[in-house]
């Protein structure tokens, strides 16, 4: 892998805190050098492309150089709740979910474990015979970005923000899309276009994604318009059919937020069809779009260290 992306003075991500996360010092996201992670399973909550029928074998990781002030994940992200495991088991945990009968391997926020991610899959590679998914929150470098050509198939990130006050405020992140718009290009330009393969299980006929990017995009209460920039800027620089929208509709208030109280409740129908009218009128017909049913709890699985070693 790139040699300038390292743990001593860590510049994984936009942060660039700098610290030196192998003698104990720690940046944004929270994590040290030794990987953290909260759950490896079967999972069946993504995009149809990715769960399959038998589900993506999904990889939480503890930490996140983002930590949204809505995030429905936050006791791994925020609190870091997880169990601290080796390289050598992380690459044994991809084994046993391909083993599982996995679609893919789903490795959910690990930027900032990325060299033992790679190290990981550096073990293995020869015997993983399902795509790798990188699932982010799009708030990555493009040196990263770079670091994982060859070792990752899909790219699963959110393009959550376009306008930098919105992300400072429930991000901490002003620089949030001139760094994830920069990111999700250069995945473009790694994986091309999208690639899928017709698998027939359990009786059905399934597509599965083999390469590509999936840019997903979650609407926040009060926001469409903010979503609609978002729109305006995928379908007028990114070229015609290189990636695959994911517009969704799930965001959920998981605790009240008194700083925030315009996000404590859900987006409505209203909000949402307006965002899909867009998206569809921008050009934006690739891809999946939720129904607003899709605003309940579960798709936050329980982060109860299932699929992790018992040491
Ligand atoms: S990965 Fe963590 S410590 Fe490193 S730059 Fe990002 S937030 Fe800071």
């Amino acid at each position: 892998m790139n040699v300038s992306l390292s743990y001593q003075s860590c510049n994984l991500c936009p942060r660039n805190c700098k610290v030196n996360r192998t003698a104990g010092q720690v940046g944004f996201c929270g994590g040290s050098h030794e990987i953290k992670a909260a759950r490896a399973a079967l999972h069946m909550w993504e995009e149809p492309c990715i769960s399959g029928i038998r589900g993506s074998g999904t990889i939480f990781f503890s930490g996140c150089s983002l930590k949204c002030c809505f995030c429905q994940n936050s006791s791994i992200s925020q609190d870091l709740t997880g169990k601290t495991i080796t390289v050598r088991q992380l690459a044994d945990i991809m084994l046993d979910l391909q083993e599982q009968g996995a679609h893919n391997i789903n490795l959910v926020t690990g930027s900032h474990y990325l060299p033992s991610l790679l190290s990981a899959l550096d073990l293995i590679r020869h015997r993983l015979l399902i795509p790798v998914v990188y699932n982010c929150g799009g708030y990555e470098s493009v040196e990263a970005v770079h670091a994982m050509k060859g070792y990752i198939d899909v790219f699963l990130p959110d393009l959550k923000y376009y306008d930098s006050a919105l992300s400072a405020k429930y991000s901490k992140a002003p620089d949030y899309f001139f760094h994830a718009f920069k990111a999700i290009e250069a995945m473009i330009s790694q994986t091309g276009k999208p690639v899928f393969r017709q698998e027939v299980s359990e009786g059905q006929s399934i597509s599965l994604i083999q390469k590509g990017v999936i840019v997903r995009h979650m609407v926040l209460p009060g926001c469409k318009e903010d979503s609609k920039k978002i729109i305006s800027m995928l379908s007028s620089l990114l070229p015609d059919h290189s990636f695959l929208i994911s517009l969704m509709s799930q965001y959920t208030p998981y605790r009240p937020m008194e700083q925030f109280p315009e996000l404590n409740r859900k987006i409505t129908s209203y909000e949402y069809n307006q965002v899909v009218d867009f998206a569809l009128e921008s050009g934006l017909t690739e891809g999946y779009m939720q129904k607003k049913t899709s605003a309940r709890e579960e798709y936050t699985p329980p982060f109860n260290l299932e699929g992790l070693p018992d040491n």
